[in-house]
């Protein structure tokens, strides 16, 4: 019998590598005698292993100098307050591109701090596209341009960095972080919640170019003020240091497995398998344009919803749980992170025309 595999979109699967370390350090870490559990946040054992995870994202991302690195408390949607809360001293307003549910909430939460220019948006097509970048309208006094660089529900990922001039950039990247370069060269700042593509919830990784840290809101909490976390490496107060923990052993493993332009590979290759499978099956139906389709979050219709009910039951006999789409958008989704091997992707297509061929 085969193990079974989380499609779930987050918290995801983490690669059993990594989960055999936790084990191991539950009872005893790193030779200190207590467990990764309850290790104090200011020992100099946790202190190195805070300098070890800044540096291995560093190498991972080859992040430039001149961008601080953060681990900050919370998940994405905390970073939807705080990077207008921290970007927009001195501006009148923020630009945003509406790719989705994710873009929708960062755009409503923004509003409580800043003017929000809505510089486009593919509500009208039902988000299967983004929207071409010459149709876009930006505030070129705004403070930043927000977008959200992989669309986690609706399935929709940006296939490159806009071009927008000298206008900073603000991406979201939590369900893509890690599974391709980033050139940080055309952005000011990204973020991304840890439980997808970074270990497990509870924290937000940011990193964020030096230059912007001079334009935090006043009534900004000091937890939440970048320029103030950076000062003090992301330690102002307790972190979640079970996430750091959780977030340093996935470092590890991608860089043992080849680094990010090596996920990035794979993300090709798996994502083109499972999008072939549905798009021949004439049963399963993904509905965004081919230029835009995610390489993580894969979301399908059956042909009708009676369907469903059956083949999340069949799903589950045969080891592939959580293929349920979001509540929003109902339907199936397949998340195949970075912790999803092809071999799983295979079992999952084995699956899909097999059951697909018995209706
Ligand atoms: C999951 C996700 C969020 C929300 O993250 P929380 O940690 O639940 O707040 C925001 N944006 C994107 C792109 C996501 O995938």
């Amino acid at each position: 019998m085969y193990s079974p595999i989380n499609f779930n979109a987050g918290p995801a699967t983490l690669p059993v590598q990594v989960l055999d370390i936790i084990h191991k350090d539950l009872f005893n870490w790193n030779n200190t005698g207590v467990s990764i559990l309850t290790i104090g946040h200011r020992t100099s054992q946790f202190a190195e292993l805070g300098e070890r995870l800044e540096a291995s994202v560093r190498r991972l991302l080859h992040v430039p100098d001149d961008f601080a690195v953060l681990f900050l408390p919370g998940g994405a949607q905390i970073q939807f307050a705080m990077i207008p809360m921290n970007l927009t001293r001195g501006f009148q307003s923020a630009n945003y591109i509406e790719t989705g549910y994710w873009s929708a909430m960062a755009i409503k939460e923004a509003q409580k701090y800043t003017q929000v220019r809505l510089a486009a948006s593919s509500k009208d097509q039902q988000f299967t596209i983004i929207p071409p970048e010459e149709t876009w309208e930006l505030r070129q006094d705004a403070a930043f341009l927000h977008f959200t660089d992989n669309e986690t529900i609706g399935g929709v990922e940006f296939p490159e960095v806009p071009q927008v001039g000298d206008m900073v950039l603000v991406s979201d990247m939590s369900s893509n972080i890690f599974s391709k370069p980033i050139d940080f060269n055309r952005l000011g700042c990204i973020y991304a919640c840890a439980q997808k593509n970074f270990g497990i919830a509870g924290m937000s990784l940011v990193i964020v170019r030096r230059d912007l840290l001079d334009r935090a809101l006043p009534e900004t909490p000091a937890v939440f003020n970048y320029a103030m976390q950076d000062k003090n490496h992301s330690l102002l107060a307790t972190p979640t240091t079970f996430a750091w923990y959780v977030a340093s052993l996935i470092c590890d493993w991608v860089e043992q497995e080849g680094g990010v332009a090596e996920m990035e590979k794979r993300s090709l290759v798996k994502a083109k398998l499972l999008y072939t499978c549905i798009d021949q099956s004439n049963f399963y139906h993904n509905s965004i344009s081919a230029l835009y389709r995610s390489r993580m979050n894969v979301p399908f219709l059956l042909p009708n919803q009676r369907l469903e009910e059956e083949f999340f039951l069949s799903a589950k006999k045969a080891g592939l749980l959580y293929l349920e789409g979001h509540r929003s958008v109902g339907g199936a989704r397949a998340s195949i992170y970075n912790a999803i091997s092809l071999k799983d992707v295979e079992r999952l297509t084995e699956f899909l025309n097999s059951f697909a061929k018995a209706r």
